[in-house]
């Protein structure tokens, strides 16, 4: 884990499943050679910033890298999940979804569309079209003038993707931020926004782990920028949903008034 550093600075949290650049075999030593600690640190690393405070977790770590407190003092969530999505305990999913609806920001990469938390705040099932033959990927910025891409070309090429392509079944209230168009000639929208509660989610596929997409000076343009832009103005309080005490007088006489109807609300 990269060292803390001073408070005051948007707290931000790379969390990655870290599964695949721990593999054996020759396919593992392909994934440490592009990332040797793993995506989550290089992306620490490549993101570091003046003010920021950098931080890791992976699943493997105590509460899979996500205890309540720390989750409750994280401004930003950065995503990169694939392989391990059924480990994720149902209860963090759903701790992560309420944190996003009070206002932290979450970023999800590549593979996490089908992840639990993504899935929970799309409340659709992410699918998507794929192939993995290390083909071309052309991004285009779709919505020039977006923070998310700032001082980013209109148009880049990754020589090696794995194509991701539409249909991608999301719901209809995302904003499409980037395009991207393969080799093969499949399209999909690449960069999507979203917003749940007060929490501004940014969705973004270029990431495969056996290519060095996440070394691209481009890509971490768009991340840096999705930082700054889901780092949440407020966090909103957590709502209580029993409302006991009404604003205006309730004159109607409760039927229910000399029932001991507490084993209804449990
Ligand atoms: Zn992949």
């Amino acid at each position: 884990m990269l060292e803390k550093l001073m408070n005051g600075k948007i707290k931000v949290v790379i969390w990655n499943e870290f599964v695949h650049e721990r593999e054996s075999g020759a396919l593992g030593d392909y994934i440490r050679n592009i990332y040797p600690d793993g995506i989550h640190r290089s992306l620490a690393q490549a993101l570091a910033a003046e003010d920021l405070e950098l931080t890791t977790a992976t699943l493997q770590d105590e509460a899979q890298g996500l205890p309540p407190e720390r989750l409750d003092d994280t401004d930003v969530l950065m995503w990169w999940g694939h392989c391990a999505h059924d480990q994720v305990e149902d209860a963090l999913a759903e701790r992560i979804a309420l944190r996003v609806y009070r206002g932290m920001g979450l970023i999800v990469l590549h593979s996490g569309h089908l992840s639990k938390p993504f899935r929970r705040l799309m409340g659709t099932p992410c699918r998507l079209r794929w192939r993995e033959v290390g083909e071309k990927e052309r991004i285009w910025v779709c919505a020039s003038g977006h923070p998310i891409v700032r001082g980013v070309p209109e148009t880049f090429v990754l020589p090696h993707s794995e194509m991701y392509g539409e249909p991608f079944d999301l719901p209809g209230d995302g904003q499409v931020i980037t395009m991207s168009w393969y080799e093969g000639g499949n399209v999909f929208r690449s960069g999507m926004t979203f917003q749940r509660g007060a929490g501004h989610i940014f969705y973004f596929s270029p990431g495969h782990e056996t290519y060095p997409i996440y070394h691209d000076c481009n890509i971490l343009k768009i991340l840096d920028n999705a930082i700054r832009w889901a780092t949440p103005t407020t966090i909103v309080p957590e709502l209580v949903t029993p409302s006991p005490v009404s604003v205006e007088p309730i004159l109607t006489v409760n039927p229910l008034a000399d029932l001991d109807t507490t084993s209804l609300h449990k």
